[in-house]
């Protein structure tokens, strides 16, 4: 039997240990996140640049205000309220309307900025998903990309949408306002060094312990969503054992371990947010009395300790929200290592070996040893199928055929010895490559929401961009499964909206169509994993001769639990305990009267 559910948890037994949550998916260095940006930088300077340029603009105009705002003083104390004040005045507002504009266009600019960096991420995470080994994915849980899709790409949203400009406009700010500050007198600067230490001590041991808190957290949700997904596609097993509560034991279990996560980076930031309160509100009085000290010995106007402390209250603006985003700059920098790390994702690579000649649909197995943990399923297989052979696997469940199945069709690589398809290690081919060469089909076959048309369009290698569709192909191929007569009768035909939410197709029309999919893929070696398991025995054994006409010449290694399919088939491999039993047509292995003669009669003496 498929082992399709063999990579959820289990279902929560009362005292057991915690489950091992799955291997997951790698995470990439911070290097890797570095090399990235500065990639996206060089790719897009010169927005990049006149993203800084505006903001420095804006930041400079803010200057005006507290600047003229001190001149006001200082005219009004010497000559009182005259024309020139209302000019002053005048000009706080047009530096305030000046100050606005560059706002919006340096927000703007930087948005593009933002979205262009964005959108090219996401294109390489989708690319980077698709290009995913399934033994990878299979490995690594479904909910750990799930959490990566979702939430990952969330963060890193707001980190480039928010984060990023809040802190490039704070640093400007900042850094003009000291330029400001320096022109005024270089003695007010002094008012900054002690919180300029104290932010400093507290924001390091935040930042020391932050990002692996948010590794951590983040790895939980990856959990959570695991277990909630596990959960609900195997909600009929769970409610067929009478498991739930169990189930929602676990459930909570996840839960209360990424509330601990997130209880952890929420105390760090709440020891963190006291000092950086103190720190940038401290400055602002110290301005004072370090303006009022200047001015007592001369160097200050009245106006201008009004300029200093109006700029110095300036600045707490931009270094609150600094800090502020300093927090989400972080989730954005570790979900980005997380998204990144999909690209890093690889095989368990087992020895390559060189290519030797063989023939295309060829299928050699040489010594193959293979295991999902330590234990080993398959203990040293040889087999050799010739091309356009017909093969059936048959034995007991749990022997070991779908494995063989999997390591035929690539999914997953030998432990040791090798699997070669046409002479090809299947163990060096790139997943496209492997999947031009050898198509799997399980009993779980898929619809995409749309129509049957572009469900099965999916199978065929059409150039980018094409529309039109060889819809007589697509019926011969329907015609080559005997999925014509029910497609022809729908009211839509071949433009029928299925998948999700559209008409609910039998299960055995959801295999049919898959089928037709595969004539479509037209693949050298076809193996098929209980392909037919859904239809009553007699159309099952119709679409098997028809499919058999129609995939003369390729080789095909059918997994089968109805005899009738080894009957058909050129020759039998009868799989025990990991290992190939017995191997021969049928009317061999009948003679021989070992395990297949056996099966054979059971199953005869029953149907
Ligand atoms: P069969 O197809 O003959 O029923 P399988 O190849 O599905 O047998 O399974 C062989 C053995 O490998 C079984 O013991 C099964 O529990 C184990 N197995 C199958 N798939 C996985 C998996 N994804 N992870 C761990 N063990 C697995």
């Amino acid at each position: 039997m498929t082992q399709t559910t063999d990579r959820s948890e289990p279902l929560g037994l009362p005292g057991s240990p915690e489950p091992t949550s799955p291997a997951g998916l790698p995470i990439a260095p911070t290097g890797a996140v570095w090399r990235r940006l500065r990639r996206a930088g060089r790719e897009h300077g010169r927005l990049l640049y006149g993203v800084v340029a505006l903001y420095g603009l804006a930041a400079l105009s803010a200057l005006a205000a507290p600047w003229i705002l001190g001149m006001i003083i200082d005219t009004v104390r010497a000559q009182g309220a005259s024309s020139r004040v209302d000019l002053m005045a005048v000009l706080i507002v047009v530096s305030l309307v000046v100050q606005a504009g560059f706002t919006l266009a340096s927000v703007a600019s930087s948005a593009r900025f933002g979205e262009t960096v964005l959108a090219e991420l996401r294109e390489e995470f989708v690319r980077a998903v698709l290009r995913l080994p399934l033994g990878v994915v299979e490995r690594a849980g479904t909910g750990d990309l799930l959490a990566r899709t979702s939430r990952d790409i969330g963060h890193l949203s707001h980190t480039v949408r928010v984060a990023v400009p809040t802190m490039a406009v704070s640093v400007v700010t900042v850094v003009v306002i000291i330029g400001a500050l320096t022109v005024l007198h270089p003695a007010l600067l002094l008012a900054w060094p002690p919180s300029v230490l104290l932010l400093w001590v507290s924001t390091r041991w935040y930042a020391r312990r932050a990002p692996e808190g948010y590794v951590r957290e983040l790895g939980t949700y990856s959990d959570m969503t695991q277990s909630v997904t596990d959960t609900v596609e195997g909600a009929h097993t769970i409610e067929a054992l009478g498991r739930q509560v169990r189930r929602i034991v676990l459930n909570d279990r996840r839960v209360g371990r990424a509330y601990a996560a997130e209880r952890y980076t929420l105390w760090l930031r709440c020891r963190w947010y006291a000092p950086l309160q103190f720190g940038y509100l401290f400055p602002v009085s110290l301005t004072f009395l370090v303006a009022g000290l200047l001015y007592v010995n001369g160097s200050l106007s009245v106006g201008q300790i009004a300029t200093a402390v109006f700029l110095s209250r300036q600045m707490v603006r931009p270094v609150d929200q600094l800090l502020e985003q300093v927090d989400s700059l972080m989730m954005g920098f570790t979900s980005m290592r997380r998204l990144l790390g999909v690209e890093l994702a690889e095989e368990d690579v087992s020895a390559t070996d060189a290519p030797t000649p063989g023939r295309p649909g060829e299928i050699r197995l040489d010594g193959v040893r293979f295991g999902y943990t330590d234990q080993e399923v398959l203990h040293g297989v040889d087999l050799v199928v010739e091309p356009g052979e017909r093969l059936a696997v048959v034995g007991p469940s749990g022997a070991g055929k779908s494995t063989l199945g999997k390591l035929v069709a690539g999914v997953h690589p030998p432990t040791s010895g090798s699997v070669r398809v046409g002479g090809v290690s299947m163990a060096g081919l790139t997943p496209e490559e492997r999947r031009g060469k050898v198509v799997m089909l399980s009993q779980e076959s898929h619809m995409f929401r749309g129509t049957i048309t572009e469900n099965l369009a999916l199978a065929l290698d059409l150039p980018d961009g094409a529309t039109k569709i060889d819809r007589d192909r697509l019926w011969e191929a329907l015609a080559a499964v005997g999925a014509d007569a029910w497609v022809r009768s729908l009211p839509d035909g071949l433009d029928t909206l299925v998948g999700s939410g559209n008409t609910a197709l039998d299960p055995a029309h959801v295999q049919q169509l898959a089928l037709a999919r595969v004539v479509l893929a037209d693949p050298d070696v076809l193996v098929l994993d209980e392909a037919t398991s859904l239809m009553d025995p007699r159309s099952a054994r119709h679409l098997e001769r028809s499919l058999s006409g129609v995939l003369e010449g390729r080789t095909v290694v059918a997994i089968a639990h109805r005899l009738h399919t080894a009957h058909d088939a050129d020759r039998i491999a009868v799989v025990e305990d990991g290992r190939i039993s017995e191997l021969g047509s049928h009317e061999e292995l009948l003679a021989r009267g070992g395990s297949y003669a056996d099966l054979w009669h059971a199953w005869h003496g029953r149907s």
